[in-house]
């Protein structure tokens, strides 16, 4: 990026809320990097959606990404930060789509986390059937919390809240208060429906009671950032809600009538929810409201 290019993009800073521009990196993953706020920024690269700040404390980001695409990382952070030094990785979950680039960033970063993803990244284990390897120690967390942590960066106040059990044992939400921005991992898919780790103490049950207590817990016009898709409001998020719970209430109903969890797949229960079978199908989420309801 040229001097006159930044020189413009500051410009523009100046005179709107924020802004955004994609870039192709040849032969890379595809990288959005948006302005949400001076000083904090939304990477997504290959759809997962990284929070990071950066100003004069240096840099923090929330979620580390891939370790296949940390270098993709690295550039974007570089081209926001001007150079500082990444000091902080606060980790959202445990998934190696969120954490993965510890293992290049860690050696010289703080990393926080709930204390389970700190448990779980530390033996080997296997997700979505494939075998994940033990982290390195210089890749594990190194500051870890049970209920909640806060800390002061940028000037801005961090404040790190367990929703352990939602998505995954371990999860958290990240909100900048100044900012009103709040980092969600992937309690959801933003308009779909999302992947829950019910063999690592992910729960749809859980999700629901998480949504409602951010419901009513962040100010109206906090901007929500899902781990993998567009941002959200907290209109979006009732909305989103109102699906979980509904579609709780149907596999549920289902259940008690005696019928296995193949019956219920094989049926079309969750027929009026099928807009939101994108990555995963309505039968996977009838799997995961499945084993939540047991
Ligand atoms: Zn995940």
């Amino acid at each position: 990026m040229n001097k006159a290019f930044i020189f413009f993009i500051l410009l523009y800073v100046m005179t709107t809320a924020s802004f955004s521009y994609s870039q192709d990196v040849s032969r890379g993953p595809k990288c959005k990097i948006t302005q949400l706020n001076p000083g904090l920024w939304e990477i997504t690269i290959a759809s997962v959606n990284v929070i990071a700040s950066a100003g004069s404390d240096g840099i923090l980001i929330v979620d580390a990404n891939y370790s296949e695409y940390a270098r993709f990382l690295e550039k974007a952070i570089d081209s926001i930060g001007g150079g500082k030094k990444l000091n902080y990785i606060v980790d959202t979950h445990w998934h190696f789509d969120h954490t993965g680039g510890q293992k290049i960033f860690g050696r010289d970063t703080k990393i926080i986390s709930h204390k389970n993803v700190k448990e779980l990244l530390s033996k080997d284990d296997i997700l979505l059937g494939d075998t994940q390897k033990a982290y390195p120690d210089y890749a594990l967390p190194n500051i870890t919390f049970s209920d909640s942590l806060a800390l002061k960066f940028n000037e801005s106040d961090i404040i790190i809240t367990s929703v352990s059990g939602s998505h995954s044992a371990g999860d958290a939400v990240v909100y900048f208060r100044k900012e009103k921005v709040l980092h969600i991992g992937d309690i959801i898919f933003a308009d779909e429906f999302p992947f829950v780790d019910t063999e690592h103490g992910g729960s749809v049950i859980k999700i629901l009671e998480s949504l409602n207590k951010i419901i009513s817990s962040y100010p109206t016009d906090t901007r929500i950032v899902p781990g993998h898709g567009r941002t959200y409001s907290i209109s979006d998020l009732k909305e989103y809600a109102v699906m979980v719970e509904r579609t709780i209430g149907i596999v549920r109903k289902e259940k008690q009538k005696g019928k296995s969890l193949k019956e219920i797949q094989n049926g079309n229960a969750l027929e009026e929810y099928k807009g939101y079978a994108v990555s995963f199908s309505c039968s996977d989420w009838i799997e995961y409201i499945y084993k939540s309801l047991d």
